[in-house]
């Protein structure tokens, strides 16, 4: 059992019961002045109600701090050695970019999911394609990662194999134009993603974007149909596996998704976050292969929480060689049944990585990475009790499925 769990367990503040406590307290406190009669009482309790209202305030950010300080100690803060084989012989580098955003780095093959560096800046204003609204600061950020990542800022050497896109809302392509357009992704790169990001890309780039592989939903896998592997070059290759798209929120037991339609006209240029329609959403399993084509480490990428058995690939294909490492989401995990555990359950992967975790739509990516805010949305103490009890019964005693959750810009290497 993963280190990183246990801790976090152990001293996780739940900040929902807390909250739930101090407005029991704070309308306890004024019902007997609302009891009684007239004018004059009724004024006390609105004016007894609002000065605790503004103490209620208070404390809640104080415990927000709080939470921040303890968020801090147990997550994966800096770049990590991770050794899930006893005598390992081969290593892969995994980069966490924040969201569903990974470099994944074996030899000189360099893959990137999901690219998304702006966080709040979307979703208060138009996107980060319009240049204008890149602060020098956040500049800098997505300079410090890619040179990380591939050794330099920007990509005119081929250094990125493919780009790889698992569904078309903002947060996990509205930066892609930028990327393209001041050079840190060749305009000439392999692209795969579904048909909606396909015209998303087109529409706000251009059509000098050659090589996107249109529509990767027309190649998915699912549970019980084959797919088609598309090759990225002779060493690597992924299968789009038919997904889902969890719900965002849920109010008064009515779950709520938000742009999750697809726009599957041509060249659709997109303005504000919530034009961003999924598309399908897609899952992916990725092959490093070895020289004689046999598969030396596979990858299994997900970007959304999803009720079984989408994002399930078909057995036979597991058969030929299992999951080494599964990338699952941990946003909304609530709102879906059994997530992440029916996946689990069927890869049986050896370690899982949690992405998505980060509160992306409030905080600046310098402010997630310095202080590791969270997505208060979901309690990730319940979701680690679901992902430690189907480890005990897959497990057993002695563990062999490890997982982590990793910092935005924190790389780790994976021995095996
Ligand atoms: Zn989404
Ligand atoms: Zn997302």
């Amino acid at each position: 059992m993963s280190r990183f769990f246990k801790n976090w367990e152990k001293s996780s503040t739940d900040v929902g019961l807390f909250v739930a406590f101090l407005s029991r307290c704070v309308i306890f406190s004024s019902y007997p002045a609302m009891m009684q009669r007239g004018k004059k009482s009724v004024l006390i309790a609105a004016g007894r109600f609002g000065s605790l209202f503004v103490v209620f305030l208070l404390i809640c950010s104080l415990a927000c701090q709080g939470a921040r300080f303890h968020w801090r100690r147990h997550i994966c803060w800096n770049d990590t050695a991770i050794s899930i084989k006893a005598k390992p012989t081969d290593s892969i580098m995994v980069h966490y970019t924040g969201c569903s955003g990974f470099f994944i780095t074996k030899g000189k093959n360099v893959l990137l999911f999901d690219p998304f560096f702006s966080y709040n800046v979307a979703l208060r204003s138009r996107l980060i394609s319009d240049k204008r609204k890149i602060s020098a600061k956040l500049a800098n950020e997505i300079d410090t990662v890619f040179s990380r990542a591939i050794s330099k800022t920007r990509d005119h050497d081929s250094a990125i194999s493919a780009l790889i896109i698992d569904h078309a809302h903002v947060d996990h392509i509205g930066d892609i134009p930028y990327l393209l357009d001041k050079g840190y992704l060749r305009k000439d790169m392999k692209i795969i993603g579904n048909t909606t990001a396909g015209h998303y890309i087109r529409g706000n780039v251009g059509e000098d974007i050659t090589n996107i592989v249109d529509g990767a939903e027309d190649s998915a896998a699912a549970w019980l149909s084959e797919g088609k592997w598309i090759y990225v070059n002779g060493h690597t290759r992924v299968m789009p596996i038919v997904s889902e798209h969890g719900p965002h929120i849920k109010v008064l037991g009515l779950k709520i998704s938000f742009a999750s339609g697809r726009h599957e006209m041509k060249d659709r240029k997109r303005g504000y976050p919530l034009c961003y329609g999924t598309g399908q959403t897609l899952s992916y399993l990725v092959d490093f292969l070895n020289g004689d084509s046999s598969v030396n480490f596979r990858i299994y990428h997900s970007s959304a929480s999803m009720n079984a058995p989408n994002g399930f690939p078909p057995a036979s294909v597991l058969a030929e060689h299992g999951v080494d490492l599964a990338i699952l989401c941990a946003a909304s995990f609530n709102q879906v049944h059994d997530h992440p555990n029916s996946i689990i359950r069927y890869l049986k992967p050896r370690h899982i990585i949690f992405s998505h975790w980060e509160g992306f739509l409030f905080s600046s990516y310098a402010g997630v990475k310095k202080h590791g805010w969270k997505n208060f949305a979901y309690s990730y103490r319940k979701l680690f009790k679901r992902v430690n009890h189907t480890l005990h019964d897959l497990n057993g005693k002695n563990g062999d499925i490890s997982y982590s959750i990793p910092n935005v810009d924190t790389r780790m290497k994976f021995y095996y």
